[in-house]
């Protein structure tokens, strides 16, 4: 049976959670149709939007109500500034955000066609000089973190590394998706995948569509202590050690999926770190990324703890 999504418990304390990830400026233009190869096509005006995958999963713990530290690398560029102020505004501890004076910012440039198809390209510039050292030097912020929470667009041994200093639940996001070494699984509590992530990492290259694919490729994964799979417009899927629990997506009219994977992460960790069960933490996620498909862009489209827990009461589950 599908699992029914519990109240958030307003009372409950909680932990911080630390963010090691990517920081990127999303600079994006709405075009009539992607142009051909060598040729130009006119386009909108440009929307510069913050974004890249740890930034947004660092805002959007924060909006949640969790007391965050981000970890990462911007150049000293104005795009870097942007990004520091984003973060700061919504109360993320920037402490240990490096700017780095020889790299710019990490940037993409998203382009739009009015049927919704996008193309992306993304420069990592400075994320990609996030290197395990800085992971130690932020050795009291990962030290004291409840959970840590991970994604893959800054550089694996960084990853690995911040893993390794963990103390707290490792969440672990594989995105984009990028095969991993034994030890950086095997010091994952909960890994997040999509279905084409979970494709990757369980060594098959087509994706998974019925529920029993994806619980057998997410049997094949091992290492994790558990396992949830985000499924889009079908929701969640919990897999801990022999049970498999689906977890219904809130009906909502959405817009945009920018950042709604990102929302995911950090609502399941929020609520791992404040006590909840995983089954409880991942109702709670389907709830903020459902949020976030209704708002275009990357951290614009965040949701609050507040706008969560209205949505937990009015918000049919599909
Ligand atoms: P990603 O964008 O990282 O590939 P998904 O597409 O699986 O991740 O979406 C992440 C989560 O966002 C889903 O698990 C679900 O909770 C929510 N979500 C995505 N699309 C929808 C939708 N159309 N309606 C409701 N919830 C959605």
């Amino acid at each position: 049976m599908a699992h029914q999504a519990a109240p958030d418990d307003r009372d409950a304390p909680f932990g911080a959670v630390a963010v090691v990830g990517s920081a990127n400026l999303d600079i994006v233009v709405g075009v009539p149709r992607h142009p051909r190869l060598g040729e130009t096509v006119i386009g909108g005006d440009h929307a510069q939007v913050p974004g890249g995958k740890g930034a947004n999963q660092a805002v959007a713990a924060a909006r949640l109500g969790a007391p965050t530290a981000f970890v990462g690398r911007v150049g000293t560029d104005d795009p870097g500034q942007a990004l520091t102020r984003a973060l700061t505004a919504d109360g993320v501890d920037v402490t240990a955000l490096g700017a780095d004076p020889d790299a710019p910012s990490g940037i993409a440039l998203i382009v739009v066609a009015e049927d919704g198809e996008n193309t992306i390209v993304v420069s990592p510039g400075a994320n990609s000089r996030l290197e395990p050292r800085h992971v130690e030097a932020a050795g009291v912020v990962l030290a004291e973190a409840t959970a840590l929470l991970v994604q893959l667009e800054v550089p694996l041994d960084t990853v690995a590394a911040a893993v390794a200093a963990a103390r707290g639940t490792v969440v672990l996001n594989p995105a984009p998706a990028a095969d991993l070494p034994a030890e950086v699984l095997a010091r994952t509590d909960v890994l997040v995948p999509n279905r084409s992530e979970l494709a990757l990492l369980a060594g098959v290259e087509q994706e998974p569509t019925a529920t029993e694919e994806v619980v057998a490729l997410a049997r094949r994964i091992e290492g994790p202590r558990a396992i949830v799979v985000t499924l889009g417009a079908d929701g969640s899927l919990v897999v801990e050690g022999e049970t498999v629990t689906p977890i219904p997506a809130r009906s909502v009219d959405a817009v945009d999926a920018t950042a709604a994977g990102d929302a995911f992460c950090a609502a399941l960790t929020v609520r791992l770190v404040a006590g909840a069960s995983l089954t409880d933490a991942a109702a709670y996620a389907n709830t903020a990324a459902a949020l976030a498909t209704t708002r275009h862009g990357a951290q614009p489209s965040l949701p609050t703890r507040d706008e969560v827990v209205a949505a937990l009461v009015h918000l049919e589950e599909t």
